[in-house]
């Protein structure tokens, strides 16, 4: 035995391992007291009314904006996407104490996916005839956009860079409880001196986004956010020449065979429910396992969960931060009730959540038939709750057991059975060996209640175009 290893066989085994904690700092970022609306490049000091934002992003659309040359609309997305980069740790920090999601989501995902969405859609503002060949597309006009709470300054990018790379002019409302980063990058459009008007922010609570969902001259709507919003919303527009896109909720299967590499499926189960506590529209909340792998995979499926560090959003080693409202933490303590009650078996980690603030722990649901509340609703927390299936065709019938149609997982080693699953999932979105991945040229959209319309990649242009 060399020297080495007989040291090495001497030393005790780590047992376990402890995080110092490792806070971001708050100084990046300046709260003010109170905000106003963000209206023709001005801050109100009282608050306007909607229609002052849409006349503004009329007259901008009317005088320049939609007759500028795509080469100079680019011109502004590109610095908007340069920016964001360059005070992307003062807006991560921001959107964190924000919506309450750990620093190192918004840091790696929220920011940099945000600048992407600008740097893409800039590259597409001076080639839609190419993107559209012969069909002489043209912008839309003014167009109304109304954003949730789960991924607030995504979310805005998702829908201003398309919206402005066409030559539309834009009224963004985002969620009541998330209007902060959306407020500051108000300060990146004037950094990025657009013109005045062309981007406007409205805050407030559902009435607003209903004042401009009814605003006779907004041209297109865009919405992210609940099912049942959503279709009040359709109603209202039944009969105008409104243009709508919907994106809504969602009950995604993460299905599971028993040939997939399991170590890398646990992490794209945590992954695929647990990012952003969540809180995700997409999120993998309907596991369904093959049976002749079921305790195999449990047993990992716990041991991983018991490693999750539950806590202060801007502590750097936090994997789940805060739920986002009272109203939401309620609402996903009442199904979990319900799971209970209906005779769902629960796991959750031992884990110490903080005293202050809204925290639920990652929670697993064993033992599920297809017709409980979790199996069937959009609990929007971490919350996971596992089915079972034996064959192929039983996991693609209880994959599609939902009124939605958002997204999906397939985890299996053969390629012909993840094009074979994907043709019969009914998901805009399905991820093969992976999940929650996102890229801003890759469509995303749903079919049946979870909405229609694409955003993201060549399609994500199309709502914001007319075709002569
Ligand atoms: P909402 O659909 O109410 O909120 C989404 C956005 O719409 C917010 O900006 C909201 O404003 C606005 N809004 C509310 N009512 C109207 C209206 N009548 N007309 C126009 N705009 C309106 O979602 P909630 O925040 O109430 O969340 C409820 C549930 O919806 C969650 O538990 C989750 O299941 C689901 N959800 C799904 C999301 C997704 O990404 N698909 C995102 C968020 C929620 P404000 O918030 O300021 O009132």
């Amino acid at each position: 035995m060399t020297d080495i290893e007989r040291r090495k066989s001497a030393a005790p085994a780590p047992t376990s391992w402890d995080y110092a904690p490792a806070p971001e700092s708050r100084d990046v970022v300046t709260l003010r007291e109170r905000y106003g609306h963000y209206v023709g490049g001005e801050w109100l000091a009282t608050p306007e009314e909607v229609d002052g934002a849409v006349r503004a992003a009329r007259e901008a659309y009317a005088n320049g904006w939609s007759e500028l040359p795509g080469s100079e609309r680019a011109k502004y997305l590109f610095r908007i996407a340069r920016i964001l980069q360059e005070r992307s740790r003062e807006f991560a920090v921001l959107e964190s104490l924000n919506g309450g999601k750990p620093i190192k989501e918004s840091r790696d995902v929220d920011l940099p996916l945000a600048a992407a969405h600008f740097f893409y859609y800039a590259g597409w503002a001076d080639k839609l005839e190419y993107a559209f060949p012969n069909r002489r597309p043209k912008p839309v006009g003014v167009a109304g956009q109304i954003i949730p709470w789960n991924f607030p300054l995504l979310m805005l990018a998702w829908k201003i860079a398309p919206a402005l790379a066409c030559g539309n002019t834009v009224v963004l409302k985002p969620a009541e409880t998330t209007p902060l980063s959306a407020l500051l990058f108000c300060d990146i459009v004037r950094q990025a001196e657009l013109p005045p008007g062309v981007v406007n922010i409205v805050t407030g609570d559902g009435r607003t986004g209903a004042a401009l969902v009814t605003h006779e001259d907004v041209d297109k709507i865009a919405f992210t956010g609940s099912t049942e919003v959503g279709k009040a919303i359709q109603r209202e527009l039944a009969g105008t020449s409104k243009k709508l896109t919907l994106e809504l909720g969602g009950k995604a299967a993460n299905v599971i065979f028993d040939d997939a590499a399991l170590d890398q499926a646990v992490e794209g189960i945590i992954n695929g429910i647990y990012f952003n506590q969540g809180h995700v529209c997409c999120a993998g909340s309907r596991l369904l396992v093959q049976e002749s792998i079921y305790e195999q995979l449990i047993g990992k499926l716990k041991r991983r969960l018991a490693t999750l560090r539950v806590g202060d959003p801007l502590d750097k080693n936090s994997d789940v931060g805060a739920i986002n409202s009272k109203m939401q933490l309620e609402r996903i303590e009442e199904l979990v009730a319900a799971g209970k009650e209906e005779g769902a078996e629960i796991y959750q980690p031992p884990c110490k959540l903080p005293e202050k603030g809204y925290w639920f722990a990652p929670t697993v649901f064993t033992n599920v038939a297809q017709s409980y509340r979790i199996a069937q609703e959009e609990i929007f927390g971490p919350v996971l709750s596992v089915l079972t299936f034996r064959t192929p065709d039983e996991a693609v019938e209880k994959a599609n057991n939902t009124m939605y149609g958002l997204s999906a997982g397939v985890w299996t080693e053969k390629g012909s059975r993840i094009l074979w699953m994907a043709q019969r999932l009914h998901a805009g979105v399905v991820w093969a060996n992976t999940y929650n991945r996102f890229d801003p040229a890759s469509p995303f959209g749903g079919y049946r209640e979870s909405g229609f319309g694409r955003e993201g990649g060549r399609h994500g242009l199309e709502p914001y175009l007319e075709f002569e």
